[in-house]
């Protein structure tokens, strides 16, 4: 089969030849319909080897859909030809977080080398991926592939996300969500589904500044040094009672800080290398910081739930499995506009 693979340390992602994969007990393959490509990726591929866990070539892509297409032995659950999605954040299935479903907080999956498909283990940019357990398959019948693929992933991160700081976001409350690209402009649209706060929007390109108001935030700033006083302007003073850093680097983290209300909720989800302030004279009175990660098997399942309701609506840019480097090139420049989608058997 064909598949989108990192080969070696700092290289591009190179379209190889690769055998099927052969399900073990317990085990599906899935033919993949739609992959979408996420920053993290790139992330990943700038690692230098001292930090890379785990060995290369390895097959990309951690957000997928398809149908179901073998079953290793004893595999009960699911059905040839079902429509699923799949579970990224795998964990060891055995201990509480994993039998809470919180199986991206698993203590155990990365000293028991249980890697996530696309990072570490193999990935969604392939013609079939190999699915571990039928637990890490969601039903997916009736979605459009190509617009719902991200929901595994760009959709779950924001939505455990903005579960996490509903508490705060009561009528009167304003949230911000700084970076509005494939999580962010979910995040947006989650936010205005899910509570009734005031969504204020930053970034850095015009074109996703004019996404953010697409797809439903009351305000769209530049993202620099005066987006806090702005943000303090719009609230009365108070700052907003959440904010969420889809970039993570220096910069963002002060901004996400200096924009907060007391008792506020921040959260870092862009891996981008920055930190955060914390401490007493350093956040607003009260503050909290959460550092997520992806979400909950049953966050997947609610987030699915929402986009079937039609409350979210994916913007993509669809490429062949050949176009795949040319996406992370153009997601690399900043030039997609919600999420590359990959359809690796068209
Ligand atoms: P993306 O490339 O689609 O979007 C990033 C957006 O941030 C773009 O719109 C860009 O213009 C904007 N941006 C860049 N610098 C900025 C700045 N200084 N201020 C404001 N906006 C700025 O990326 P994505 O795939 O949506 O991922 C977002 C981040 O979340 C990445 O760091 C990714 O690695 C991370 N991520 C984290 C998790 C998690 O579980 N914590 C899961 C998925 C992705
Ligand atoms: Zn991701």
């Amino acid at each position: 089969m064909k598949a989108v693979q990192y080969r070696s340390v700092g290289a591009a992602p190179e379209v190889v030849e690769i055998p099927d994969p052969e399900p073990g007990p317990g085990q599906v393959v899935v033919q993949v319909t739609a992959a979408g490509l996420c920053h993290s990726d790139l992330t990943l591929m700038h690692l230098p080897a001292e930090r890379l866990e785990f060995p290369l070539p390895m097959t990309l892509g951690h957000e997928g859909v398809g149908t179901v297409a073998a079953l290793g032995a004893g595999t009960t659950g699911v059905t040839i030809g079902d429509s699923v999605a799949v579970y990224g954040p795998w964990g060891c299935g055995l201990c509480a977080a994993c039998a809470a479903g919180r199986e991206n907080y698993c203590p155990h999956a990365g000293r028991l080398g249980i890697r996530s498909p696309g990072l570490g283990a193999p990935g969604a940019l392939a013609q079939f991926l190999l699915v571990d357990d039928v637990r890490h398959l969601v039903p997916f019948d009736g979605l459009d592939p190509v617009a719902a693929v991200s929901l595994t992933d760009a959709g779950l991160t924001p939505y455990h996300a903005v579960k996490w700081a509903l508490p705060a976001l009561v009528p009167g409350s304003t949230a911000v969500v700084i970076g509005v690209g494939g999580l962010g402009h979910v995040a947006i649209q989650l936010l205005r589904a899910l509570t009734p706060a005031r969504v204020v929007a930053l970034d850095v390109n015009d074109d996703k500044l004019a996404l953010a108001g697409a797809v439903g935030a009351h305000e769209a700033l530049v993202s620099d040094e005066s987006a806090p006083a702005a943000i303090r302007a719009l609230t009365g003073g108070l700052g907003a009672e959440a904010v969420f850093d889809f970039v993570g680097v220096a910069a963002t983290g002060r901004i996400a800080v200096a924009s907060a209300a007391a008792q506020a909720r921040v959260l870092n989800v862009g891996l981008g290398g920055g930190a955060m302030p914390m401490g007493f004279m350093l956040v607003p009175p009260g503050m909290s910081a959460y550092a997520p990660y992806w979400g909950t098997r049953g966050d997947l399942i609610e987030v699915i739930a929402l986009a079937r309701a039609g409350a979210l609506s994916v913007r993509t840019e669809t490429y062949t499995l050949d176009g795949a480097p040319l996406a992370y090139e153009r997601l690399r420049a900043g030039k997609v506009t919600g999420r590359a989608v990959v359809l690796p058997n068209c």
